[in-house]
């Protein structure tokens, strides 16, 4: 009985838990898992994230050297992001605002260390020396390392 008493006495005087949205911002609390980002001067386009995701909604296009992520049909699972073995993905705290257009954001891929375009430069360089006559230079270039297979949508 006594416990009762206190717990009216506490929910009489102390404030409410809710916010006075939207009068009040919309404040996230820290931690909260929302959109996720994509770093390019990061990623390998290694496609385990395409892999991971139980949404479908990466895509790697490894020839275009790009990453397109719906974002509207993303569930913000984290997964894709624990995933990344060179931690080219970004969770943040904040959400898109809610809309009746479909999402989808594109991120170019920079980054020197990715297969394919160590490969393409290789490639140029090769061509390049075999024009001004390098034999020397001018060699078959193979598949570079840590090449993997192709997913649909590459
Ligand atoms: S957070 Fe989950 S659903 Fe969203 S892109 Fe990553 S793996 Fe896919
Ligand atoms: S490096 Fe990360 S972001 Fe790039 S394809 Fe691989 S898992 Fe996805």
């Amino acid at each position: 009985m006594l416990k009762i008493l206190q717990n009216i006495v506490h929910n009489a005087i102390s404030r409410p838990y809710t916010s006075n949205y939207p009068f009040t911002p919309y404040q996230h609390f820290p931690g909260t898992r929302a959109d996720v980002s994509f770093d390019g001067s990061k990623c390998i386009l290694c496609g385990l994230c395409q892999r991971s995701c139980p949404a479908d909604c990466i895509v790697i296009h490894k020839e275009e050297t790009k990453i397109e992520y719906l974002n509207t049909q993303c569930i913000r699972c984290g997964y894709c992001v624990r995933i990344c073995p060179t931690n080219a993905i970004i969770q943040n705290e904040v959400y898109t605002k809610p809309s009746t257009d479909r999402l989808t954001v594109f991120t170019l891929v920079t980054n020197e260390n990715a297969p394919i375009i160590k490969k393409r430069k290789a490639e140029a360089a090769a061509k390049k020396a075999a024009a001004e006559g390098n034999p020397a230079e001018a060699k078959p270039v193979k598949d570079a390392p840590g090449k993997t297979e192709n997913k649909p949508g590459e």
